[in-house]
């Protein structure tokens, strides 16, 4: 097949103070649809300079706008109309989502695009909740009536991976415009076009103040940095590696601007030697291979008591067998390609890494070749035993469907090697006993504990990392208030000058 030139391919361009425009440069850089490894799309390639022209119209718009002063009320009317509005394009959404990511729709259309529309509501319905909050009775020094107030912090440039474009945007974006903000965002190269059509729908409701909301695409190294860098952004909320949210921290060092940040994981699952296995056996590997591995919260290292590790393995193999790998707009397939070949090629290279380390391949760990899908780079659901958590297989961050069974002896020994990795992202417990599940859940270092179940990420939780996978909570309450400064406000109720502490300080004026 000759490869398309850019003119057959739908064209999208920046979104800048309420328009659609080209890059500066005029620059364009193509989007790849992983299952046939053929473009699909031409997107801006924006620069530095694009980045300087969006900070600027989200500026204007945050000092000079209505939006951070609009009522929450009236926030939150905006939010529910969004969230209908993108509800009426859940099939376009959802296919668009899965042929520039290789998800399966199955996937996009049931967990997806509905996930973004309730976190859509969701925060169109804490935004009506007051900015004000009380605080206790203060007479001390003297009577006042004192409250917290939240602002919106202003500017607030966010920056989300390509693994789940369409959720990743819904979920920086929503808290931020409840809150009052202005954004800059910035989608990932490789999946753009759902973050771009996401911003489109908006766009034609016509309810945002022109610079309340810009979009630059372009390269991590250039756009993101520049935002990053940016000495006008007042915060940043990043998703992506650790290696580059540990430079984001540093940059933002500068003006001091607001971090959040969502990095990587290498997520415990624990089947706890009481565990229901056939529940386990299906969570376990819902939890790894669930959009082909591409979850920074995925459950990669399975802890198998010793003792149950045959009988699980087995059951794991089988059941792994069994899924589908393959067209991605095939509604029963499990399994898509990968989001590229590069990243294809890593996880094949931790696939030998992890027999060379001397873990033992249980099943998968080829390419396959899918019919009709030459090009595109699928990966059998891979299984590796008798891994050691020392190991690099165990303890680097892969993102492809590769998971590693640690068996253990006793339960102290699973938490403690859970808990020996630099991430702390997410985890499961496996167990029939939820009293004993929670007593391990407390003691394992991670933002979210499933207990019987995975992936589940609820609006109303809050969601985040301990130690190398992050800073900062996104959802929940405290999600939103990230996107907040708090201020307090004291009002005198004193009705005399004697009464006040400048008596102390001040002798009244001689005449
Ligand atoms: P990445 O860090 O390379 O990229 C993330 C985003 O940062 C992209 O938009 C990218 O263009 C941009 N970027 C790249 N280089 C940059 C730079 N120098 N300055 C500023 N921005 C830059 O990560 P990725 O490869 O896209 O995504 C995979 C990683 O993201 C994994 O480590 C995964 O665990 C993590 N992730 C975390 C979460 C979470 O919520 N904790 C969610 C999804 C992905
Ligand atoms: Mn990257």
């Amino acid at each position: 097949m000759e490869p398309l030139s850019d003119i057959d391919l739908p064209h999208y361009q920046l979104y800048i103070n309420g328009s659609w425009v080209d890059s500066l440069d005029g620059a364009t850089m193509q989007v790849n649809e992983p299952a046939l490894g053929s473009p699909m799309a031409v997107v801006a390639r924006g620069t530095a300079a694009d980045v300087d022209r969006a900070v600027r119209s989200a500026r204007t718009a945050f000092d000079h706008g209505p939006w951070p002063h609009t009522p929450p009320h009236e926030r939150s009317r905006i939010l529910h109309a969004i969230a209908d509005a993108v509800e009426e394009h859940t099939d376009t959404l959802a296919e668009l989502e899965s042929r520039n990511l290789g998800a399966p729709l199955r996937k996009t259309l049931f967990v997806d695009v509905p996930w973004a529309i309730e976190h859509l509501r969701t925060f169109a319905d804490l935004a009506r909740r007051s900015p004000y909050e009380p605080l206790p009775w203060i007479d001390t020094p003297s009577v006042s009536w004192n409250f917290v107030w939240r602002d919106p912090i202003g500017v607030c440039g966010q920056i989300i991976p390509w693994n789940y474009p369409l959720l990743m945007a819904v979920w920086k974006i929503a808290p931020a415009l409840a809150t009052g903000n202005t954004i800059v965002l910035k989608p990932a190269s490789y999946t753009p076009l759902t973050a771009l059509t996401l911003i489109n729908i908006i766009h034609e409701t016509g309810l945002l103040p022109n610079g309340v909301l810009n979009l630059v695409t372009g390269p991590g190294g250039s756009v993101g940095e520049a935002m990053a860098r940016h000495p006008d952004v007042d915060k940043i909320a990043f998703t992506g590696s650790t290696e580059i949210g540990q430079k984001v921290m540093e940059w933002g060092s500068a003006s001091i601007k607001r971090v959040t940040l969502e990095l990587g994981g290498k997520s415990p699952s624990v089947v706890l030697p009481d565990a229901d296995l056939e529940l386990a056996t299906d969570g376990v590997l819902f939890g790894v291979f669930f959009n082909a591995g591409q979850s920074c919260e995925a459950g990669t290292r399975c802890f198998v008591p010793e003792t149950l590790h045959d009988e699980f393995l087995e059951r794991l193999i089988h059941r792994a067998q069994g899924m589908r790998v393959g067209d991605p707009l095939n509604l029963e397939t499990d399994i898509g390609p990968l989001v590229s070949d590069s990243q294809c090629a890593t996880v094949e290279a931790y696939i030998a890494l992890g027999k060379q380390e001397g873990a033992l391949l249980a099943t998968g760990g080829r390419r396959v070749q899918v019919t009709d899908f030459a090009r595109g780079p699928f990966i059998e659901p891979t299984i590796f035993t008798r891994v050691q958590n020392h190991m690099r297989l165990a303890q680097e961050e892969i993102f492809g469907p590769v998971l590693s069974i640690i068996p253990y002896r006793t339960v102290t020994e699973a938490i403690e090697l859970a808990n020996t990795n630099i991430y702390g992202l997410g985890a499961a417990v496996w167990s029939r006993d939820i009293q004993g599940a929670i007593d391990v859940a407390k003691r394992i270092r991670s933002g979210t504990i499933w207990i019987n179940d995975y992936h589940l990420i609820n609006p109303l939780a809050p969601f985040g990392g301990y130690k190398q996978s992050g800073i900062g909570r996104e959802h929940g309450i405290s999600g939103m208030l990230s996107y907040t400064e708090e201020k307090h406000i004291h009002v005198d109720l004193m009705q005399n000058r004697e009464g006040r502490i400048w008596w102390d300080a001040l002798l009244p004026p001689k005449d």
